[in-house]
């Protein structure tokens, strides 16, 4: 596996880590907020109860209230009942009693009787009546009162009546009336008075809750008095009890209930307690509203306490929601930057490669082609400009490609320094693999300003193809950076990877390693394809070709082997092996009398080799062949590489006396102004402006320029790749002057040479 297949950081870091946070943030929130509304939804649950207990407990201590003073009440009043039976038996069967004996029975009876406060009998409106230490009391007052009172009462036996206030004794007094119509002789009944208040001592444990009162009821429901507790107020006004508190007499129960008080208009708990022995009931009212007060005051403290927990809970919440948006869109930038590059905004090399992996791994891939493209002389840009100049140039080449590649299914990366990739599918690719380094180049090619300073970019692109070329991501980008440096070095605006390119498969080591052996041992040969005057059809030279035979595999290109060898150290013992066959060759012509000028490609590392100009010097003198029969072609991209060097070795080489020409012309970048600089005899046109030259106006274009400016520099114009007569003729119109192509001869043996083209010209020339 290569480093490229394992997942990339930013990949573990995007979709193994985020997705999760995300949902535990999420979840911790719906805890929290269900948390809340549990606490909240408790706490008023709690209130509620509270309410409702201390409700019944009211209810409840009203009842007991009610109760312990009607006990009370009842007996008391029993006390004075007491009394009067007592009064009633001294005075029945005895006739017409006299006033004095009335009295006496009255006075006898106060004497043990600790509750009246007046005793009395009634006859004929004719009322006698004794206070508490026997005085007999004639007060008109109270008679008048009385009057009413005891008059009001008809047919009991035993009536207990409603309050009569005694003005000589400044209070409210409560009579109890015993009829004695039937048993007493000229004595319509007996009665007592009962100070109220005394009645209502038993409620001195009545809370002092403001309008709490008590009524001593009759079981009509017809009130004797009411006693207000926190006034401590008697009022006896007459009137009934609410219907709901009849109802509750009636019923006979004992016990709390709610209504609407007849006295306040308001909703009131009332307590009721019915007296067994008498003909009365107490009940005692207290107001919903201060009930609900009081416990207001003292739920307060734990409502705060709902009340701060929710906010608190609340504002917990939001924090935490904020934090949690805080990490989110923290974790989005981090995403962000963990798949885009900082300075350009486009896709960086890990998030490249996991787009790559997850075309590939669709379940029917399509084709894709993968380019690869690095900036020429951006170095320059940065040494000259600064390197902030340098980093908008690049912001810019990556905005304009992002912009025309960054499709649906394309995608745009910098990958590192100047090198930028685009991968698109091979079918969106108009005019295929060309069509789309076209574009690309016309899209860096078209100028950029950079403070005012308007910059020419150009850039070699590597083009590596799904399926062909590579099957991973990793391996797709390896091929693609091997087609770019090979570009690069050719000076070629793209270049397609090949095997041969590549110097690094186990199958191009075995092929160095037969290579050498080839080398030691012989294997390799050299054709020669005749170089013809366009004009007379005559042969002015020959190019010398590698060719090798494998032992296996048989022959092999030269467009596969030549790349290998460039690109090691074999270049030197290479050319050295090569230019020594092309010289002895040579000299073998020239004993049997033909002067046949020799062209050998060399590369640009022969150039940059310090001993390659003696070594050629050498080889000449040791076969004294003359330097002027030797050629030297060069590629524009192997003079572009190192320029100084370049100049100077062909300077040296020039001196010697040899010629020198640039070969493959037009696919690299070199510009004619700058080739004049050059000690350059001629210059070869590259073939791939020639093969389709009859029917292609753009290459008629170049080729006529080309001739034109060469020929103004003092160049001699080679066409290489001459195919048809077609062509041919038209060379020959633009003006071209040698030809060299299939045409006229394919690259031969010296033999085949010599037979099919050297006597002819010793024909002819001799
Ligand atoms: P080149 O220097 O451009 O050589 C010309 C190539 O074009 C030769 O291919 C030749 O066979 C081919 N050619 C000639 N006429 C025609 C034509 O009419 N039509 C077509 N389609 N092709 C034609 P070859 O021999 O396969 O060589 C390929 C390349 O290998 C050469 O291109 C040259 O760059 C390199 N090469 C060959 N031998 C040597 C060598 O000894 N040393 C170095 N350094 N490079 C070599
Ligand atoms: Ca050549
Ligand atoms: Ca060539």
């Amino acid at each position: 596996m290569t480093q490229g297949d394992k997942h990339p950081v930013g990949e573990r870091y995007i979709d193994r880590t985020e997705a999760p946070v995300r949902a535990s943030g999420r979840l911790t929130l719906i805890l929290l907020a269900l948390s809340l509304l549990l606490l909240v939804g408790a706490a008023v649950y709690g209130l509620f109860n509270d309410y409702r207990n201390m409700l019944d407990r009211e209810g409840k201590a009203t009842a007991n209230l009610a109760d312990g003073v009607q006990v009370y009440v009842t007996e008391t009043l029993r006390q004075s009942l007491f009394s009067l039976e007592g009064v009633a038996k001294d005075l029945e069967g005895a006739g017409d009693s006299a006033t004095a004996d009335r009295l006496a029975a009255l006075r006898g009876a106060m004497r043990y009787d600790p509750a009246s406060a007046v005793l009395g009998l009634r006859a004929a409106h004719d009322l006698l009546m004794v206070d508490g230490s026997g005085q007999r009391l004639d007060w008109p007052a109270l008679k008048a009162a009385l009057d009413t009172a005891l008059t009001a009462n008809s047919g009991r036996k035993l009536a207990v009546l409603p309050v009569v206030y005694v003005a000589e004794l400044h209070d409210w007094y409560l009579p109890v009336q015993l009829d004695l119509t039937a048993r007493v002789l000229g004595v319509d009944a007996a009665f007592a008075l009962i100070a109220a208040r005394k009645l209502v001592e038993a409620s001195a444990s009545v809370r002092l809750l403001p309008g709490a009162y008590l009524s001593v009821v009759n079981p009509d429901g017809y009130r004797l008095f009411q006693y207000y507790v926190d006034t401590q107020a008697i009022k006896g006004e007459q009137g009934r009890v609410s219907p709901g508190s009849v109802a509750q007499l009636r019923s006979g129960k004992l016990d709390s209930f709610q209504a609407v008080s007849s006295l306040t208009g308001r909703p009131t708990l009332f307590g009721i307690s019915m007296s067994k022995q008498l003909p009365l009931a107490v009940s005692v009212g207290i107001q919903l509203d201060v009930l609900e007060q009081a416990w207001l005051r003292r739920s307060l403290g734990q409502m705060l306490l709902v009340l701060v927990t929710s906010i608190s809970g609340i504002y917990f919440a939001l924090r935490l929601m904020t934090a949690s948006r805080k990490e989110r869109d923290y974790l989005r930038r981090q995403e962000y930057l963990a798949n885009h590059d900082s300075l350009t905004g486009v896709l960086n090399r890990y998030a490249f490669q996991r787009r790559l992996r997850q075309c590939l791994d669709e379940a029917q891939p399509q084709p894709l082609v993968v380019l690869l493209l690095g900036l020429n002389r951006f170095k320059e840009i940065n040494d000259t400009l600064g390197h902030l100049a340098g980093d908008v140039a690049l912001a810019e080449v990556a905005r304009r490609m992002q912009a025309a590649f960054g499709t649906e299914a394309g995608f745009v990366a910098r990958l590192s320094g100047d090198e930028i990739a685009v991968a698109a599918p091979l079918r969106a690719c108009a005019g295929g693999v060309d069509g789309l380094c076209a574009s690309v180049a016309a899209v860096i090619g078209s100028g950029i300003t950079v403070d005012g300073i308007a910059l020419e970019l150009d850039a070699s692109v590597g083009v590596a193809v799904f399926p062909d070329d590579a099957r991973t991501p990793s391996d797709l980008l390896r091929c693609a950076d091997i087609a770019m440096y090979a570009a690069k070095r050719d000076m070629r605006s793209h270049e397609r990877y090949t095997e041969a390119l590549d110097h690094y498969t186990a199958a191009s080591l075995a092929m160095k390693t037969d290579l050498s052996q080839a080398l030691r041992e012989g294997g390799l040969s050299l054709a020669y394809q005749p170089k013809v005057d366009l004009a007379s059809g005559a042969l002015v030279g020959v190019e010398a070709l590698s060719r090798w035979v494998h032992p296996d595999k048989g022959a092999v290109s030269p467009a596969v082997f030549i790349p290998l060898v460039e690109t090691t150290e074999l270049i030197h013992p290479f050319t050295r092996h090569v230019m020594g066959e092309a010289v002895v060759q040579c000299r073998r012509w020239l004993d049997a009398g033909h002067r046949v000028p020799v062209a050998v490609n060399i590369s640009v590392n022969n150039l940059m080799d310090a001993s390659f100009v003696d070594m050629v010097r050498a080889l000449l003198a040791q076969h004294a062949v003359p330097a002027g029969l030797l050629e030297l072609e060069l590629t524009e991209g192997a003079l572009m590489r190192n320029p100084e060097t370049a100049l100077r070795r062909l300077a040296e080489l020039r001196a010697l006396g040899l010629k020198l020409s640039i070969d493959d012309f037009g696919t690299g970048y070199a510009s004619l102004a700058y080739l004049k600089k050059l000690p350059v005899d001629s210059l070869k046109i590259d073939k791939s402006f020639i093969l389709g030259l009859a029917g292609d106006e753009a290459d008629k274009r170049i080729v006529r320029s080309t001739i034109q400016l060469a020929h103004s520099f003092g160049m001699v114009v080679v066409a290489e790749g001459v195919e048809t007569q077609e062509v041919a003729d038209l060379l020959r119109k633009k003006g071209c002057d040698l030809v060299q192509g299939y045409l006229y001869a394919r690259p031969l043996p010296a033999a085949d040479l010599a037979a099919q083209w050297l006597e002819v010209v010793t024909d002819t020339g001799g």
